[in-house]
């Protein structure tokens, strides 16, 4: 029987090239993030608590933030021609973020990239000013099974999207809340600090910066022609 597979990709700086949630703060907050970042940096917030807190520091209404992205952010090389490739393939994709599903859906919409599915963390907009005023942890993991450390459990989000007992899970990332998720993949396509991680803990991974190169992987993996 062909193997079966699963693709779940990261959204910041895998899908996209560099973060856009950080360059949202930066540019639409009001410059308290800084604090923020320190506080987490030096363990005094965690995680979850530095995403319920610094997303609602951008300053813009839903579609402000729409428009943002759909202006500012890029898409890496190859990302279209794997999703055909999958589509040809039949490999289910599924897009996971430790971000904000409100920001990954514009940049979809604006690439015309349809029937893929986003999972992630949501700002609920509101106030006079019709900005975020809320974080929304949908996919937070169910305790004690999974751990508490991100405010969207990847790991938790691949085991209820299993379909099949045979199903293989490949994974495209590059940060640390793609630690976890890697661990519980057949195979990782992995760069920066995933890759770090993959190296340094014996986890099967293929260095990538081009989703051209995850295409080539996943047609090895599955042991077709990569067109
Ligand atoms: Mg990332």
């Amino acid at each position: 029987m062909a193997r079966r597979l699963r693709v779940f990709l990261d959204y910041d700086d895998t899908i996209t090239v560099g973060g856009v949630g950080d360059f949202l703060i930066e540019d639409l907050g009001d410059g308290s993030h800084l604090e923020l970042w320190r506080s987490y940096m030096e363990g005094r917030l965690t995680l979850k608590e530095l995403d319920a807190r610094q997303y609602t520091l951008i300053q813009a209404t839903e579609q402000e933030m729409a428009a943002y992205v759909a202006k500012k952010a890029r898409v890496r090389d190859g990302f279209h021609e794997l999703l055909q490739f999958c589509r040809s393939h039949e490999v289910p994709v599924a897009i996971i973020t430790g971000g904000l599903e409100n920001y990954v859906k514009p940049l979809l919409e604006r690439e015309g990239v349809t029937g893929i599915p986003v999972f992630g963390n949501r700002v609920r907009f509101g106030g006079p000013r019709g900005h975020p005023v809320a974080v929304e942890m949908p996919n937070a993991s169910p305790r004690p099974e999974f751990c508490d450390y991100c405010a969207c459990c990847k790991t938790f989000v691949m085991a209820r999207l299993r379909e099949h007992p045979d199903e293989e899970f490949v994974f495209v990332g590059d940060g640390s809340t793609d630690f976890c998720p890697s661990t519980f993949a057949r195979h990782v396509f992995a760069r920066r600090r995933l890759l770090r991680y993959c190296r340094e803990n014996g986890v099967a991974h293929t260095p990538f910066e081009t989703f051209h190169e995850v295409r080539a992987g996943l047609a090895r993996l599955l042991g077709v022609e990569n067109p």
